[in-house]
């Protein structure tokens, strides 16, 4: 990502891409302590949008709150630099990156006077894994690495530092071959996937954990609206445990980046395999309840409302 042209926001000023660099001893390099939001924009009919910025802003205006660490910008002024940096760099389909972090003025876990930095970058990610996934679904193994406890960290806080937790757990997983990782809570109950919320279908209705270890995802949100709302589905928030995404019908995980992927394998089981859910190498049915709430994301997320999706017009804010 170094190497490109382009321009970044940082504290109010747009940077040449190649010159947005920091100090070696910037504080949140050597702590993990500084948080961050994960942004889609998405085009179609109607232009670039991005999708859920408010909820997303002000997902990072308390995540900062939570770590305590001031901030100078509101978020009408981030929404701002989000909807510029779509149209500095001229994208129309695009992963947004804000990010919040302390400065090189003292080192140590007692420094003080600490300038907060906040940076907004934006490049075409494309899809998150591969095209392919969102079609055939993914093959996932239960993490060793238990997720977050909320007395050990703030789950609601989308905090760099928390991320290390997922990866341990992500690359475990990538290296035995796998895509992704279940991740439990220290009680064993399911969390999340790394980077992505779970859901889980059974007998028509969804189900998906409480937010208390995992975080609270906005494309979990906005999936629990279009199924309650639109698809007319019951939503079940509570404890959820490994074997009953072995028994479930269907699952899926949800996130900004993987956008909604299925889940078609855990621990060598075939998920959905006892309704006749097709084979692990083919694509997910058409007429399944992943397959229809990818479709009203899709939509949703690309502008294409129609009189189903009106409702949702909130959730786009213009580039530009
Ligand atoms: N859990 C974790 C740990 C994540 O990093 C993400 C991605 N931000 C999610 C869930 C999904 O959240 P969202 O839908 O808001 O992107």
């Amino acid at each position: 990502l170094y190497d490109r042209d382009g321009w970044i926001w940082l504290d109010g000023e747009w940077l040449p891409w190649r010159d947005a660099t920091t100090h070696l001893l910037t504080h949140s390099l050597h702590y993990g302590m500084g948080c961050f939001e994960g942004v889609r924009a998405y085009s179609g009919a109607s232009g670039t949008h991005l999708f859920r910025a408010q909820a997303h802003t002000r997902r990072l205006v308390e995540s900062a709150h939570i770590l305590d660490i001031p901030l100078s910008f509101d978020s009408e002024a981030l929404i701002e630099a989000q909807r510029q940096c779509l149209v500095r760099n001229e994208l129309e389909d695009a992963y947004l990156k804000p990010t919040i972090f302390l400065g090189a003025e003292g080192l140590g876990l007692r420094a003080k006077g600490l300038t907060t930095h906040v940076m907004v970058a934006a490049w075409d990610l494309g899809a998150y894994i591969t095209p392919q996934a969102a079609l055939v679904g993914l093959r996932a193994i239960t993490a060793s690495w238990s997720r977050h406890h909320v007395n050990v960290t703030a789950c609601r806080s989308k905090t760099n530092g928390n991320y290390v937790n997922s990866m341990m757990a992500l690359n475990s997983a990538v290296k035995a071959g796998f895509d992704e990782t279940v991740m439990l809570d220290t009680e064993g109950y399911v969390a999340e996937a790394s980077a992505a919320n779970i859901f889980l279908l059974r007998d028509g209705v969804l189900h998906t954990p409480p937010t208390t270890s995992c975080l609270q995802g906005i494309t979990r949100d906005s999936v629990i609206q279009l199924a309650r709302d639109v698809l007319g589905t019951e939503v079940v928030e509570r404890r959820i445990t490994r074997d009953e995404l072995y028994t479930a019908d269907e699952a899926f995980v949800t996130g900004t980046a993987a956008e909604i992927l299925p889940l078609r394998e855990l621990d060598g089981r075939h998920i959905g395999a006892l309704k006749g859910a097709p084979a692990p190498t083919e694509r997910v049915a058409a007429d399944s309840f992943t397959a229809r709430i990818q479709a009203l994301y899709q939509r949703v997320t690309r502008g294409d409302l129609g009189d189903d999706l009106k409702a949702y017009a909130s959730w786009l804010t213009p580039a530009g």
